[in-house]
């Protein structure tokens, strides 16, 4: 089939390269005129594993193009996926519809007569019904799911298809570009527009609730002494709660979550439903970044000014460099304000973490970060920093003492190295050489 995909950022660059690998021809759109040279040219915007063979083998077999115009895009496509961003609104915790008002108005003016407009981006529930009223064109809602890290993995293996279509013919269009997909047996939903639409903010509200609640019972833990990695174990083998989203850390971050739940508890309020559980699970969420500066504040000894801190981690999750909204540099940055020195290593994220804090101190390496500093934050999982060693790492650093802010260092390994090691919800340290 000949496919558009409007906007291609992280989800649409992913959409499109993807919908090329499934067989058909793609026209990805943009308005940003710095990424489609790079796109046209065969690279991926940003890191996400597998995307850059895909669009550079897609774009070089001629299945994959990229254009400015939706003229081009219209005469061309018979379905349109839209996939631009739905950011929160600067006045309120309500999200931004601009980009997706402006896509779906511009392809609804260039579409063919019979193609379908699909939205993708995260939306309010009841925004699919105005689109549909508003521009009178034939839309379906297919909100996605993919997890940045994952999201080649994800868009060709999905877990589930969600369709939102008001007629036959829309879900026979979705079910032909999914064919293959929906062949190997992925389950497939097909609902109403206001279903499909709260499909998506409902599910990142509920994976939200889940880190915020072991998050909390991090706080009872650290306030009797408790331990909530063993907290969080023992109820990981329950299988009405599984053991998923249930390790406490510094919490969720990046492009999706905090906006889609201010969203979804924004829009609950206009309808007249009361979904405030959200703002503490957004609160939760918050405190503990706050809780990651105490414990630095207490491990240097009540005093930030000119302490010399490394940070391990810049992007919001391993496997991408997507620093919005990240716990690690929101972290950075506030101890920056605090004065301390504060080097940040990613292995990934550099470029982004540079662009979005300027002002902080990077290093090329965990080494070079390590080196001289009096404390460690590890703030980001990824694997590189799990296998660090600790003995080695001691004798870098001018005082061994780390925060795990991720649950996923061996805190016994550490602390035989010497080191004072202090985990989020983490049992109270032990006394060191140091
Ligand atoms: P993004 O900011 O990375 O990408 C948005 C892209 O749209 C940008 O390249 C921008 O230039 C482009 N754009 C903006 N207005 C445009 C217009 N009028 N015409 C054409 N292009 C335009 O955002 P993202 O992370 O890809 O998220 C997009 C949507 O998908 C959001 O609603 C988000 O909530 C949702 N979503 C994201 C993910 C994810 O993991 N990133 C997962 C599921 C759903």
């Amino acid at each position: 089939m000949r496919l558009t995909v409007i906007g291609t950022g992280y989800l649409g660059a992913t959409h499109a390269a993807c919908m090329a690998e499934l067989g058909h021809e793609v026209v990805g759109v943009d308005v940003d005129r710095g990424k489609v040279p790079a796109l046209r040219a065969g690279r991926a915007p940003f890191h996400e594993p597998r995307l850059s063979d895909l669009v550079a083998r897609h774009t070089a077999g001629g299945r994959l193009r990229f254009t400015t115009s939706y003229e081009e895009a219209g005469a061309f496509g018979q379905v349109h996926f839209v996939c631009v961003g739905t950011p929160q609104r600067r006045d309120c915790e309500g999200a931004d519809l601009s980009h997706v008002e402006h896509a779906f108005g511009a392809m609804g003016r260039h579409a063919r007569k019979g193609a379908l407009l699909v939205g993708k981006s995260t939306v309010p529930v009841g925004t699919a019904a105005r689109l549909a009223d508003d521009h009178g064109v034939e839309i379906a809602w297919n909100p996605e799911f993919l997890r940045e890290g994952f999201a080649v993995e994800d868009t060709l293996r999905p877990d589930r298809l969600v369709f939102g279509v008001r007629t036959p013919r829309a879900e026979r269009l979705l079910r032909c570009v999914y064919g293959p997909v929906l062949a190997a047996g992925t389950p497939l939903v097909v609902t109403d527009f206001a279903t499909a639409e709260l499909v998506k903010t409902a599910a990142n509200s509920f994976l939200a609730t889940k880190i915020s609640f072991i998050n909390a019972m991090a706080e009872v833990c650290e306030a009797v002494g408790g331990d909530v990695r063993s907290l969080s174990e023992a109820l990981g083998h329950d299988g009405r709660i599984g053991r998923e989203f249930l390790r406490a850390g510094v919490g969720f971050g990046g492009g999706c979550l905090p906006k889609d739940i201010r969203a979804f508890a924004h829009r609950a309020a206009e309808l007249g439903v009361d979904l405030g559980f959200l703002r503490e699970v957004d609160a939760i969420n918050m405190r503990r970044r706050d809780r990651v500066i105490e414990l630095a504040r207490q491990l240097c000894g009540g005093r930030l000014l000119g302490a010399r801190v490394a940070v391990l981690g810049a992007a919001f999750k391993p496997d991408s460099d997507d620093v919005r909204d990240s716990p690690a540099l929101n972290v950075a940055a506030r101890l920056d304000l605090d004065g301390a020195d504060v080097t940040v290593y990613d292995p990934e994220a550099m470029d982004n973490a540079r662009k979005a804090f300027p002002l902080l101190g990077y290093a090329l390496s965990v080494e070079e970060a390590l080196r001289g500093a009096e404390l460690v934050l590890h703030l980001t999982e990824w694997p590189q920093f799990r296998v660090i060693d600790p003995r080695r790492a001691a004798e870098l650093v001018r005082r061994p003492r780390i925060v795990d802010g991720r649950g996923a260092l061996d805190a016994a390994r550490w602390t035989a190295a010497g080191w004072l090691f202090r985990a989020l919800g983490g049992p109270p340290p032990r006394p060191t050489a140091s």
